[in-house]
């Protein structure tokens, strides 16, 4: 029986108090089973410790769920621990501090990927199991991102949105290695098979960014079974014209208009 869909909303305001006067945050989150059976998509929204996640899992008889949610449980805790030591960097507002702000992201995401793989090591019907993993963190009106696989950030700004993540897929390799065309990679079978993530390898490649925020601002975090469903330009107008709670419904109930054949996450945080 299909899971029914789950919806975390979370308003603010928050105001935090190191942070850049007047810029607070609200969000929403959505998670869906999409036609499958199971979801093993997870995220997480935490306004208090201004952490945001998606996870998509990956790996048969149960596996990819246990994997989200371990690294998505994982990277929220550490944050969340590292919070005092994340705003005293963030008031040094030294050069290097904003480093040591992502430094303390990639090693929580590490510390997820660490988990993933012990466990997967462990339980011998989740061997190989894993996750895409997409974080972001906002201190001091910056949001620091974390990613790794074929899950999507995209900052939306004057009605535009923006793609801050690359897809850590064959497809997208081989398009930078010359070898596909955009064209190609868009039909290709090897757009949808992963090439880095968390915990199915003995290494991994975290990709970390970071974007200074304004009021207006709004970021979507989302697993594949959403942005496979719209272009840029609609994602911009969803987000744009609604609330992050009613822009969220609306972006899951159209993707499961659309087919919803995979499970459909995503996470909208409004910078106002
Ligand atoms: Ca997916």
């Amino acid at each position: 029986m299909a899971m029914h869909s789950r919806a975390i909303s979370t308003s603010g305001p928050y105001l935090e108090r190191r942070d850049r006067p007047g810029l607070r945050l609200r969000a929403a989150m959505q998670t869906d089973p999409g036609l499958r059976d199971n979801n093993e998509d997870a995220g997480s929204v935490d306004l208090e410790h201004q952490v945001f996640i998606v996870a998509d899992g990956i790996g048969g008889r149960a596996g990819g769920e246990v994997a989200s949610a371990l690294a998505v449980e994982v990277v929220r805790a550490r944050l969340a621990a590292a919070r005092p030591e994340i705003l005293k960097l963030a008031a040094l507002r030294r050069d290097d501090s904003q480093h040591m702000v992502s430094a303390l992201l990639e090693c929580a995401v590490r510390g997820a990927h660490y988990e993933v793989s012990q466990r997967g090591g462990h339980a011998r019907h989740r061997f190989r199991m894993g996750t895409t993993l997409d974080v972001v963190l906002v201190v001091g009106g910056e949001a620091y991102l974390a990613h790794v696989g074929d899950g999507r950030t995209y900052l939306v700004r004057d009605h535009k949105a923006t793609q801050l993540t690359r897809d850590h897929t064959m497809a997208a390799a081989m398009i930078a290695a010359g070898g596909m065309s955009i064209e190609q990679a868009l039909v290709s079978p090897l757009r949808t098979v992963l090439s880095n993530a968390i915990g199915t390898s003995d290494t991994v490649r975290v990709d970390l960014a970071q974007q200074t925020l304004q009021p207006g601002d709004r970021l979507l975090i989302c697993t594949d079974g959403l942005y496979d469903y719209f272009d840029a330009q609609e994602l911009a107008r969803a987000l744009s014209c609604l609330d992050p709670d009613r822009a969220i419904a609306e972006l899951v109930r159209a993707a499961k208009g659309r087919g919803g054949h995979d499970n459909i996450t995503g996470v909208v945080v409004e910078a106002f």
